[in-house]
């Protein structure tokens, strides 16, 4: 199976001039689904992870799977004001508009191996920004994975540039 073949584009959404990858049809379909996951995880096979962080809000679907099945522990990165304990802050750039993710500063503890999942990458400022939360809270980051790079956007080259292993399944 392709997984590409199960990803729609959606024209002018969220704003006019967005080519939006949809992922729900992905999600929707059970073998799709499977793949992507196992397709995740095997990037990574024999290394050791402790923690899987996943950016809201798609990346939670993946990230979730993924840690279930390396037995890893998740750390959500979420939007500006989601969540409730002392938390870390990190402003990035999107491809439309700007954002603030944030992390509970006591979800990493210092030395743990983290993977970082995302359902898609293209500029990298989003992931830039998890990384940067990542290590100020004290992980050794073992790699980022996405289902989807957009390699025209450069966002992959930019965590490369910092010594980040980059995955993705569908380019
Ligand atoms: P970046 O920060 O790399 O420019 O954008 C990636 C982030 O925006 C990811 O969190 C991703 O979920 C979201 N994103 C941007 N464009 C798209 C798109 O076309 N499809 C999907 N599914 N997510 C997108």
């Amino acid at each position: 199976m392709k997984l590409a073949s199960t990803i729609r584009t959606i024209p002018d959404f969220p704003k006019p001039g967005i080519m939006f990858r949809d992922i729900t049809t992905l999600l929707g379909d059970a073998q799709a689904f499977t793949l992507a996951v196992d397709e995740l995880v095997g990037a990574f096979a024999g290394t050791d992870i402790d923690k899987v962080a996943c950016i809201e809000a798609r990346g939670f679907i993946l990230g979730g799977a993924v840690a279930h099945i390396l037995g890893a522990g998740v750390v959500p990165l979420r939007k500006k004001g989601k969540l409730p304990h002392d938390r870390i802050s990190s402003a990035y750039q999107l491809e439309y508009g700007m954002d603030i993710i944030e992390m509970h500063t006591d979800a990493i503890e210092s030395g743990e191996r983290v993977l970082l999942i995302d359902d898609l990458i293209a500029t990298g400022g989003t992931a830039m920004a998890g990384i940067d939360l990542l290590k100020r809270g004290g992980a050794e980051i073992v790699g980022a994975a996405f289902v989807i790079d957009l390699p025209d956007l450069g966002g992959a080259r930019r965590l490369e540039a910092v010594g980040i292993k980059v995955v993705s399944l569908v380019g």
